[in-house]
């Protein structure tokens, strides 16, 4: 059975007091979905815990983690950089979806489950060593590929993203460190204006223009990131779950679809299988049309939890 992590706090942060495109109807959207399409009887559903100021420090500088603690407001918003506020809530909300990663690691790495799909916000594959950006405030991906490293020993983990901006928080984190194969396939150029011309052994990203269809997307991911998988053999695999590279997202300007999503999760379910014991992680980032956000999210989750409808 795949598990799926969330938590109510994650629901309850809001960026400002404006309609904002990353909105708690994002998390309800993939869970309608999910129980629309009956994938939902086979999944289960475990809440995340909050993530300890220890846990955030194997990524971030202790200066940063002190500062959006300080940060967080007893009422109002505080703005940490131009896209991403706190309310009341949100400090909660972004230990929670750190804490998830930290469950979906224990779930995975003890054999209790091959995967998990982390059905979180705020998400965090913008948020570097020392700061906030593009609605991501704690890098949750990173949080847990660290502790899998530290707390289980592991020597190889490889974390795929497929959001349409660019991982920068992600890459920020790992670059150079051997112990992580790091790829993100974004637009180009594109927000956050980073990541093409990276040039660092354990990063494979694949900038692509704008309008890059299914099929071409396809082809550089067989061609570019599958063969260097096979040589890292990752002993975990995560993924960077951003759906706003769907040809309906108008947040970017790819044109993924559904089941450019189900083909690339099967190719990660049958790596995962060959050199990580079935072990593989998904966490949300981006998606903010919300129709196609469920759906996708959905077709992914079917090929994680090797689903027959
Ligand atoms: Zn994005």
């Amino acid at each position: 059975m795949t598990a799926v992590i969330s938590h109510p706090d994650c629901t309850l942060h809001q960026n400002g007091t404006g309609s904002h495109p990353e909105s708690a109807g994002r998390l309800g959207a993939i869970n309608n979905q999910l129980i629309t399409s009956g994938l939902d009887c086979v999944l289960s559903h475990y809440d995340a815990p909050k993530a300890g100021k220890h846990d955030l420090y194997r990524v971030h500088t202790r200066e940063y983690v002190e500062q959006v603690f300080r940060l967080a407001p007893q009422q109002g918003y505080t703005m940490l950089d131009g896209d991403t506020w706190m309310n009341p809530h949100t400090l909660n909300a972004a230990l929670r979806s750190a804490g998830a990663m930290l469950k979906a690691v224990d779930l995975v790495m003890t054999g209790k489950h091959s995967q998990a799909f982390c059905n979180i916000r705020p998400p965090g594959h913008h948020a570097g060593k020392s700061r906030a950006a593009g609605f991501c405030i704690f890098n949750n991906v990173a949080v847990g590929a660290a502790y899998a490293l530290e707390k289980y020993d592991l020597q190889r983990v490889a974390i795929l993203d497929f959001d349409v901006h660019h991982g920068n928080g992600t890459e920020d984190i790992f670059s150079g460190d051997q112990r992580i194969l790091f790829g993100s396939s974004f637009q180009h150029p594109f927000y956050p204006y980073s990541g093409a011309d990276t040039d660092v052994p354990n990063i494979i990203n694949l900038p692509m223009p704008a309008g890059t269809s299914g099929e071409i997307w396809q082809q550089a991911v067989a061609q570019q990131w599958l063969p260097r998988l096979d040589e890292f053999k990752p002993e975990l695999i995560i993924i960077s779950a951003g759906f706003d590279s769907h040809w309906k997202d108008d947040m970017g300007g790819f044109k993924l679809l559904e089941a450019d999503y189900a083909w690339f999760t099967q190719e990660m379910v049958k790596l995962a299988d060959k050199y990580a014991r079935g072990r593989l992680i998904s966490c949300l980032e981006g998606g903010y049309d919300l129709p196609s956000l469920g759906r996708s999210a959905v077709a992914h989750i079917k090929q994680l939890a090797e689903f027959q409808s």
